[in-house]
């Protein structure tokens, strides 16, 4: 059996474990466009705020792959022809596959700014874009970041902690749009300014001056040494396009990872997959997802039925010290709020009919687990067994007896 990987990122070394665990003498191809083998993308924040604490961030080890006798051709896939199984890279060479995974992941939006083009403007989203910043940071004194989501704010702490001035630049009305509701984001967005960082809510950039000015839709203008675009992500579609694949938002696949095409799989942030909260087919552009689905797919590319049992939405971020996690629907405008506080720590739960449907938790890490179960398991609690719980100070040992009566059933008899 020949199976080709296209993208060398964290689904593709979940596919090989998948695939291995079913496969062990199967040929395994991967294709890696970046050409920097298996690394941990997350961690290139870290290495920016420390690059000799963080210079080697791999993913999975060049022994690794040696190990599970996987091929890695430091390529670009740029075709695919389902009809003949082959894929042709941008070195003309032609691969041809029994089985292929589009494991290709998300690129940055690009905002179509005048003056983006220029080699002091970056995105904030590969090794080598953390390693040009790391180059040229002698000449930055004031960073201004575009997008308060997981990854500016990423990029943001970085440069703060290599005591760069920090401005950040959000267009909607709070920081962490898609991960916080906005008592929680105006919470932790006080914390941050009593730190030093500058946020600007509410503006948007309508010009990048060659004479490092920034431009905002209300004609103000803030210096800048160094301006990251962090304006969201998107999937690559192109090849799964190209090879007329069914394409949504995402690559659409079946439960166990197929495509419109039999040969075809996808996994991570490239494919749409269930979110149990919502129950639909939903990008959801997080790592452990990724390697998650790496695997399945990895699992039914080799034959096993494997199927996907669906997962949630959950942002875990530390961010100057402060842990911060959210999970679940949080715009859900039917569910009732809960919410507990002091001058650290804040909890807010959203509950619809007994049952917890989402929740953002800063500096209460201990209940995190639990809640995220909650919804994932969808767990039904007493009419005021979350409130008792709320009140009484959001801690382990609150947790409603419910809870783990429910969990300890649904491990023993698995879920309704
Ligand atoms: C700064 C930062 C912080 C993050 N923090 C978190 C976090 O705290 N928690 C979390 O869950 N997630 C986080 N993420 C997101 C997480 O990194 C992604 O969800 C995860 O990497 C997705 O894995 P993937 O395998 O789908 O794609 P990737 O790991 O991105 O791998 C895809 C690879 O495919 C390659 N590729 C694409 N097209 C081709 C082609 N045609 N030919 C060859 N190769 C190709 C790409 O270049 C890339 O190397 C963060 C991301 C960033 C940038």
């Amino acid at each position: 059996m020949k199976y080709l990987i296209v993208g060398n990122g964290i689904a593709a070394c979940g596919a090989v474990e998948g695939i291995r665990n079913k496969d062990k003498n199967g040929e395994i191809t991967i294709i890696d466009g970046e050409k920097r083998g298996a690394y941990t993308r997350p961690l290139i924040s870290y290495y920016l705020s420390d690059p000799d604490a963080y210079r080697d961030i791999n993913y999975r080890s060049p022994n690794f792959f040696r190990e599970q006798q996987v091929k890695v051709v430091p390529a670009q896939a740029l075709h695919i022809d389902p009809a003949l199984q082959r894929l042709t890279l941008d070195d003309g060479r032609q691969l041809s596959y029994d089985k292929l995974l589009l494991a290709t992941g998300s690129r940055p939006v690009q905002l179509p700014i005048p003056g983006a083009e220029q080699a002091w403007v970056k995105n904030f989203y590969t090794l080598q874009e953390a390693e040009e910043i790391q180059d040229e940071l002698e000449k930055v004194q004031q960073a201004v970041i575009v997008g308060s989501g997981l990854i500016g704010m990423k990029a943001a702490e970085a440069l703060y902690k290599r005591g760069r001035s920090v401005q950040l630049l959000e267009k909607e009305s709070r920081i962490l749009p898609r991960q916080l509701s906005p008592g929680p984001a105006g919470f932790l967005q006080t914390y941050l300014s009593k730190q030093g960082w500058d946020i600007i809510l509410g503006e948007e950039v309508t010009l990048i001056h060659p004479d490092h000015k920034v431009e905002l839709k209300s004609h103000r203008l803030i210096p800048a040494d160094l301006v990251i675009i962090a304006a969201g992500t998107r999937p690559q579609l192109e090849l799964a396009r190209q090879a007329q694949l069914q394409v949504n938002r995402g690559i659409v696949i079946d439960s166990y990872f197929r495509t419109s095409d039999d040969n075809i799989y996808a996994a991570g942030d490239v494919a749409e997959t269930m979110n149990i909260t919502s129950g639909k087919p939903e990008l959801m552009a997080l790592l452990p997802h990724a390697h998650q689905e790496g695997y399945l797919a990895g699992c039914n590319m080799a034959g096993y039925n494997s199927p996907d049992t669906g997962n949630i939405l959950m942002n875990s971020l530390r961010l100057l010290g402060w842990n911060i996690c959210s999970a679940g629907a949080l715009e859900d405008q039917e569910a009732d709020l809960l919410s507990w506080g002091n001058k650290e720590q804040l909890l807010e739960l959203k509950i619809k009919d007994n049952f917890l449907r989402g929740y953002v938790a800063i500096n209460v890490p201990e209940v995190v687990g639990p809640l995220t179960n909650a919804i994932r398991h969808k767990i039904s609690i007493p009419a005021g067994g979350w409130e008792e719980f709320i009140n009484q100070g959001p801690s382990l040992k609150n947790i409603p007896l419910t809870y783990w009566q429910e969990l300890r059933r649904i491990e023993t008899y698995g879920s309704d």
